[in-house]
């Protein structure tokens, strides 16, 4: 079977990869929102698309907003 059978996978950019970020902020609830299920459940990387790096990232970040009261952690 030659390679060029093997379909692509769609390449998904890292959104926080695209903007460059080093680190996510806690604070901006809005953008860790989008990355969050409608239970308020922090989606795992498939569905977010994102890479291992902000993954977690993202998940302390989370964390971090539900400790401080940003984030509820139950709808
Ligand atoms: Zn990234």
């Amino acid at each position: 079977m030659s390679l060029e059978l093997i379909k692509p996978k769609e390449k998904k950019t890292c959104y926080f990869c695209s903007q460059a970020a080093k680190e996510i902020d806690y604070k901006e609830v809005d953008i860790l929102k989008r990355f969050l299920s409608a239970a308020y459940k922090i989606k795992k990387r498939k569905h977010t698309g994102l890479c291992s790096f902000h993954q977690r990232k993202f998940a302390r970040a989370v964390k971090r907003a539900r400790q401080m009261a940003l984030l509820p952690y139950l709808p």
